[in-house]
Formats: structure tokens, C-alpha cells, sequence
């Protein structure tokens, strides 16, 4: 596990370094992803992580090989089993994994959308508070 304190900043690394951000129902789905993208390049770096809409929004960097040229058939993989995950992570509660949809939560504040089964989790939304206080 990596406890690094996170904040707003230029995202490098490879997902497990970002997997603690979501909720952790989404973890074999990461798991997976990042085996299949070690295994096109093993020094794959991403560039974006997050969610939109209720699913997970990832985008890996540009690669290039040693005379500069662009690598369009590493985008092209990635982008697919990329598109794959994302499309997955809208049927998969965030929070324990079972089968979901997207739904709208919302506050007095703001509305979001988020991914979930049936059932009523009480995880408090990520980013809505910084007290990390649990609720019992
Ligand atoms: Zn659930």
C-alpha cells in the first residue's frame, strides 16, 4: 500500500500508484488493465486519472521510440483496452465491485454521478471533505 499524500499535481507513474483514488471496488478492474498495459510496454506511464460520469477516465502518455517517432500502434492498443476498462467500470459499483449503474448522488452543494449496486453504502465522496473522519 502507498500512503503518499496526494494533492493537485502532474500525474506520473502507472495505475496502481492512482488506484487509491477510486473506490476500491474498481481495484481487480485496475489490476487488470495495468497487467494488460505492462505487458505492451512495460514503462507505460499514464497521464490522467479519474472518473467522469460515474466511470473511470484514464489516459495513458504518448510514447516514442529511440528516433523520436511516435508510437501509434502502443496508443492505438491502450486506447482499446482503455475504452474496455471504462466501459466496464459504469457496470461495477465503485465501492464493492457487484454488478451497477451510474446514479446521480448529490448534496446541497453539487450533484455527481456514481457507480453503484443495490445496495446503500455510506462511504463519504472523496474530495467532499478533508477532516478523513470515518463515519461509524
Ligand atoms: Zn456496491
Amino acid at each position: 500500500m502507498d500512503d503518499t499524500a496526494t494533492g493537485s499535481r502532474l500525474l506520473t507513474g502507472q495505475i496502481p500508484a492512482q488506484a487509491h483514488t477510486v473506490g476500491p471496488g474498481w481495484d481487480t478492474l485496475l489490476d487488470r488493465l495495468h497487467r494488460d498495459l505492462v505487458a505492451l510496454a512495460p514503462d507505460y506511464q499514464i497521464e490522467s486519472f479519474g472518473t467522469k460520469f460515474g466511470g473511470l477516465r484514464i489516459a495513458v502518455a504518448d510514447r516514442f521510440d529511440d528516433q523520436g517517432e511516435f508510437d501509434g500502434e502502443f496508443t492505438d492498443a491502450a486506447t482499446a483496452l482503455i475504452d474496455t476498462a471504462e466501459l466496464a467500470s459504469e457496470q461495477m459499483c465503485e465501492t464493492c465491485g457487484h454488478p451497477g449503474r451510474p446514479r446521480f448522488r448529490g448534496d446541497q452543494y453539487r450533484t455527481w454521478i456514481q457507480t453503484s449496486c443495490d445496495n446503500r453504502h455510506s462511504a463519504p465522496q472523496a474530495g467532499a471533505t478533508s477532516s478523513g473522519q470515518a463515519t461509524p
